[in-house]
């Protein structure tokens, strides 16, 4: 289920549930140990769960956002790297008229989770981290293998909240043209069930199989955003994949979502941090549910995970055929201090929770 982890934050306190090293409430309650979180209070979420960001909490991110913002834009300006698309776009827009340039086209594959903050915990006890760099990298190959030698594999040390904010602004520092953030799904902590794996004890649930696809309307490219969703969710099915259609389901409580595209799979989550915040077509990938004792096997092998990469590879050659022209996004100026659109919207969402 979801956890996409990512882009939700608890408070130390706000867990439920004893199975704590299982879903969300896990990698929430491992985030929670940070000193950022100790001035947070607020309960909700899982992989596809909300967000908690309080105003102090959010205004701290933003200012290591900038901090982070004015690092990239020196590095990138020092290097000389995209300049026609760091603020001067007019002039110097490249002539990508009919097909998609490739070598040109960079996508930003994020690992989601880190390995002191892992994410969900698998039927068999694999930390969820595991699955998301193997399937990453594999991604990530894939993606150079056809043509786009300028993907980049994401992996962020930095634990939640920051490390989260941290992501996207990686990504927009890089001036990325895809983002795509692949998780591993499992189910709120109250559906699973335990069994004994070689000696332990393991959690899973076995009701739910398949992909999620998840996109937010506070992306700055929501229908690009959505665009990339269904083609990846189409290059999936075509490669004899399905999606989970749990996310609509009343048991998921504050966790269900709203289902876009009921053909692709592809759901809305807004509160995502590194969706919201990426100003370039963001989706997260869900692959499948790890906490299921047949397709964590699946998962875990190289097939499934070359499926996925090929399915990735396939949707991104039709993304970037279907959009030749890069969108340009302003660059966000460390000096606008002040109280521009997207933080007025951060801030109105943060303390509407
Ligand atoms: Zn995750």
């Amino acid at each position: 289920m979801t956890r996409s982890c990512c882009l939700v934050r608890q408070a130390p306190g706000s867990y439920k549930g004893k199975n704590r090293r299982q879903g969300e409430e896990t990698t929430h309650g491992q985030a929670a140990r940070g000193s950022l979180w100790a001035t947070v209070t607020h309960p909700d979420v899982g992989h596809a769960g909300g967000t908690v960001c309080y105003e102090r909490v959010v205004n701290t991110l933003r200012r290591a956002e900038a901090a982070l913002l004015v690092g990239l834009s020196i590095l990138l300006l020092g290097a000389g790297r995209h300049p026609a698309r760091g603020g001067e776009p007019a002039a110097t827009a490249e002539p990508e008229r009919g097909s998609c340039r490739r070598s040109a086209f960079r996508v930003v594959v994020d690992v989601g989770h880190t390995r002191e903050v892992p994410g969900a915990v698998s039927a068999r006890g694999v930390p969820e981290y595991t699955f998301n760099l193997q399937l990453g990298t594999e991604i990530r190959q894939a993606l150079v293998d056809a043509g786009f030698k300028k993907a980049v594999l994401l992996i962020t040390a930095a634990a939640p909240p920051l490390g989260l904010v941290e992501r996207a602004a990686r990504a927009n520092g890089l001036r990325a043209d895809l983002f795509i953030s692949v998780h591993h799904d499992s189910v709120p902590v109250r559906l699973l069930e335990t069994w004994q794996y070689q000696g332990r004890e393991n959690h899973f649930s076995d009701r739910f199989t398949g992909y999620a696809i998840f996109m937010s309307d506070d992306n700055a490219d929501r229908a690009g955003s959505l665009q990339f969703g269904r083609f990846l969710g189409r290059e999936l099915q075509a490669r004899g994949l399905h999606y989970t259609p749990h996310y609509t389901l009343p048991l998921m409580g504050k966790r269900r979502r709203q289902l876009l595209d009921a053909a692709a799979g592809v759901y809305r989550y807004d509160q995502l941090i590194v969706l919201r915040e990426s100003r370039m077509p963001a989706v997260l990938l869900e692959a499948g549910s790890i906490v299921n004792r047949q397709e964590e096997v699946e998962l875990a092998s190289r097939e499934r995970r070359a499926l996925v990469g090929a399915a990735v590879a396939a949707a991104v050659e039709d993304f970037c055929a279907a959009r030749p022209h890069p969108k340009i996004v302003p660059v966000k100026r460390p000096s606008s201090a002040g109280p521009g659109r997207r933080r007025g919207r951060v801030n109105s969402a943060a303390s509407a929770r």
